[in-house]
């Protein structure tokens, strides 16, 4: 039988969230941010999380649809300016279920 590839964004979107609208797992602090030369969030995060309306704007961060695979917290501590306060991964049940690995 043949095996069907899919896309990146197709096998995301079989993804399921119970998303914790409340209580963001991820805060940076966007004074920090406003220091940081490099920005590397803004192209490191594969969900697009971290985002930049131009290049004098702030840098805004959305936790929802958050994968939570650290790459943001390697490349700000590793790369940018520290601005990631806090890290963690969403509390009980909360965050993604993978379904495709
Ligand atoms: S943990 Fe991954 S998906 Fe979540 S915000 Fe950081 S880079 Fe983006
Ligand atoms: S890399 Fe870190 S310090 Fe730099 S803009 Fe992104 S979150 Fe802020």
């Amino acid at each position: 039988m043949p095996v069907k590839k899919l896309r990146v964004e197709d096998l995301l979107g079989c993804n399921k969230f119970n998303a914790d609208e409340k209580n963001s797992h991820i805060v940076i602090d966007r004074a920090i941010c406003a220091k940081c030369m490099n920005k590397p969030c803004l192209v490191a995060c594969p969900a697009v999380l971290y985002t930049q309306e131009d290049e004098n704007s702030e840098v805004k961060f959305d936790h929802l649809g958050c994968l939570e695979c650290g790459t943001c917290r390697i490349v700000c501590h590793n790369h940018g300016n520290k601005g990631i306060v806090k890290w963690g991964y969403p509390v009980g049940a909360c965050g993604i279920s993978y379904r495709y690995g």
